[in-house]
């Protein structure tokens, strides 16, 4: 499998991520919690492509910038070794405690 070949790398230590030690991934979604669902800019995967991203462009051009700033839907996903997940777990906000 060309993945395995170019293998993953750990975002906390850089290391090649050795499967066989433990892989492991961070998922993190950040949204307003107060959003009203239907508020949220969603792209639908099941619809035709451009459709869909057409339909994006209008309601995004039709929304309040600050508006659409503040419903913004983020997403981070991180790979990461056994190690640095141990480490990881204890603090996943990154607070010392
Ligand atoms: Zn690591």
């Amino acid at each position: 499998m060309a993945d395995e070949e170019k293998g993953v790398f750990c975002r906390l230590c850089g290391r090649r991520i050795d499967p066989t030690r433990g892989h492991y991934v961070v998922r993190i979604e950040v949204f307003a919690a107060d959003d009203p669902p239907e508020k949220r800019v969603y792209f639908n995967q099941s619809k035709n492509f451009k459709e869909e991203i057409n339909r994006l462009l209008e309601e995004i051009a039709s929304t309040n910038p600050q508006e659409l700033e503040d419903q913004v839907y983020k997403f981070f996903k991180f790979d990461l070794c056994r190690l640095c997940q141990r480490e990881y777990i204890k603090s996943p906000l990154g607070r010392r405690s």
